[in-house]
């Protein structure tokens, strides 16, 4: 199979979260030729939303996603969501991706916690729509169902994009989809309308721990030219961001020679 696109490749800032500020990532993409970027909203607030659009925007790079809205067990869910809107609108981020939260806190009823995503992003899509911020519901590796997101398929994201209708999506993280059986056939069903971001990160053996362990591309047990030829032959034509949350690794290393990983890995085992 063919390599992607270098073009392509894009940065998400958790990557490098440990070792640079957002101005840091912005300027490492721009020197290392990497042209999308992905920041989290603690970073986000850290730089200033209105200077970290400047800087991005003088560097021509692509907004691939904001991280994250979501959270709806969260006490100010609805507030937070619509700024998480605000600052997607303003950077022209390709998509919000929404981390949906898991149980509220005492509960074990995970069939009315998914009800309720359902409801409360019922509830902010409309004026994610007024403000041309598209939503990508990410759903999470089962493992993370009762702390951050009850969503863990994307079959279970896709039944609530189409109850809901236009303007919201899924983001295909191949770290928390790798293992479904049914991961083909839904990749198909999402199609072009639907997939609006592309995760990449390795499935590290053993993983020790459930958050921050995950594997530089090639690392570990993806299969991600499987999963990259059924993300296109679904019709994305979108970035594909590095997402490597690694508090024992990546984050220990020189930011430099992080980024340069991920050009290489992308070109070679992807
Ligand atoms: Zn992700």
């Amino acid at each position: 199979m063919a390599s992607p696109d270098p073009s392509l490749l894009s940065l998400n800032t958790a990557t490098v979260s440990k070792q640079w500020t957002l101005a840091q990532m912005i300027e490492g993409c721009a020197r290392h030729g990497i042209r999308g970027i992905a920041p989290w909203r603690d970073k986000l607030a850290e730089m200033g939303v209105t200077e970290a659009a400047r800087a991005i925007k003088a560097n021509g790079l692509t907004v691939t996603g904001v991280c994250r809205g979501g959270f709806f067990t969260a006490k100010d869910w609805l507030d937070d969501n619509r700024r998480a809107i605000e600052e997607a609108h303003a950077l022209g981020a390709h998509c919000l991706v929404l981390v949906v939260g898991g149980l509220p806190g005492g509960s074990k009823d995970l069939i009315r916690a998914r009800e309720r995503v359902k409801e409360c992003i019922s509830m902010v899509l409309p004026e994610a729509r007024k403000a041309g911020v598209r939503l990508a519901i990410e759903p999470l590796h089962p493992m993370q169902a009762a702390e951050r997101a009850c969503i863990n398929t994307l079959e279970q994201a896709l039944d609530i994009c189409d109850a809901l209708g236009d303007g919201i999506g899924v983001a295909v993280d191949v770290y928390h989809v790798w293992w479904d059986p049914k991961l083909e056939q839904q990749i198909r069903r999402a199609g072009k309308k639907r997939i609006f971001a592309y995760h990449l990160c390795d499935w590290l053996v053993p993983t020790r721990d459930l958050l921050n362990d995950r594997g530089m591309m090639g690392d570990g047990v993806i299969d991600l030219p499987r999963i990259r030829s059924w993300v296109e032959a679904a019709g994305y034509a979108g970035m594909h961001e590095v997402e490597i949350f690694s508090e024992r690794d990546w984050w220990r290393r020189d930011p430099d020679e992080v980024l340069r990983t991920c050009k290489e890995r992308f070109a070679t085992v992807t």
